[in-house]
């Protein structure tokens, strides 16, 4: 007969191995690094580690805090080589030398970079040149190629146009990623959708109510729709703002139309988190849908 301690233990096998073969488990998991925007007030600025199988895979923005929150939170970045860029303000971007000096630690093994984000214009440039300005031979951080691993860096820059068609930019292992255009004034964005084993998210960026038709097209059934929600209904904000953001009746109605199961409101302004049941309200109007406002260090399943 066994022992208790041999029966415990095997209790615990079984328990563990119960666990990892869960249909519990999501396919998709959204960790919130950064849930704010330009303002400091505790929030780290936008970012997003996309964990799939278990396994951190993709960062989607890289706002400045990004790097202290994946410290905290102990993430592994050993498999994280794609990065999506919505736009480049600096709230959303400021951290990618950061993040590639800690990638870069993590592995002895040469690092290839797929880097997806804007093409440019007016005062923006494309990302390849963003990221070349940073870790090229002549960027300000060149030295980033000689610290830690070998690396190369492919770098697509996207169509900014609003009639530009959406896009399948990765289709590896069953992981799919398509981007769309959207519109952030006069800084160039682009909204991604993520799929992996049935399980959608979907990535607005910042964007202004212009680019709706473009998201609600790119969000169709998503499971969960993450929107970028720094204004109050008007005339509650900077009327300027509205030329850059969505404001929340609209995300609502956005949400409803898209047909997306959930919604998770981040890039989260001082006044918005100062007001949110009128927030939650207005986006009830339409959403009948489960509701969150993003914190930083959030964990999110994406689908079962
Ligand atoms: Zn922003």
């Amino acid at each position: 007969m066994k022992t208790p301690m041999l029966l415990a233990a095997g209790v615990l096998a079984l328990f563990q191995a119960c666990l990892q073969a869960s249909p519990l488990k999501p396919a998709m998991e959204v960790v919130v690094l950064g849930s704010g925007g330009p303002r400091a007030f505790g929030r780290a600025g936008s970012s997003y580690i996309v964990v799939v199988d278990g396994r951190p895979r993709i960062l989607v923005d890289a706002g400045p805090g990004a790097f202290l929150r994946i410290g905290e939170l102990h993430l592994n970045l050993a498999k994280v080589d794609t990065v999506l860029l919505t736009h480049l303000h600096i709230d959303h971007s400021a951290d990618l030398a950061a993040f590639f000096n800690a990638r870069g630690l993590t592995s002895d093994r040469p690092i290839a970079y797929h880097i997806f984000g804007p093409d440019g214009a007016g005062l923006f440039p494309k990302t390849s040149r963003f990221v070349d300005l940073l870790v090229g031979d002549n960027g300000a951080f060149a030295y980033q190629k000689t610290f830690g691993a070998d690396e190369s860096f492919a770098v697509r820059d996207l169509a900014i146009g609003l009639n530009s068609p959406r896009t399948k930019i990765v289709d590896r292992d069953g992981l799919a990623v398509e981007e769309i255009a959207t519109h952030h004034g006069d800084c160039p964005s682009v909204a991604y959708r993520i799929s992996y084993r049935g399980a959608v998210v979907v990535f607005s960026g910042d964007m202004d109510a212009s680019a709706l038709p473009n998201l609600v097209q790119l969000a169709k059934n998503a499971d969960l729709l993450i929107f970028n929600c720094a204004v109050l209904d008007p005339p509650g904000s900077p009327s300027q703002l509205y030329d850059l953001h969505t404001p929340p009746r609209k995300i609502g109605e956005a949400a409803r139309d898209s047909v997306v199961k959930s919604l998770l409101l981040t890039h989260i302004a001082p006044d918005v988190e100062g007001q949110e049941n009128a927030v939650r309200k207005s986006i009830r109007a339409s959403f009948a849908g489960p509701v969150a406002v993003a914190r930083d260090k959030l964990r999110v399943p994406v689908g079962k």
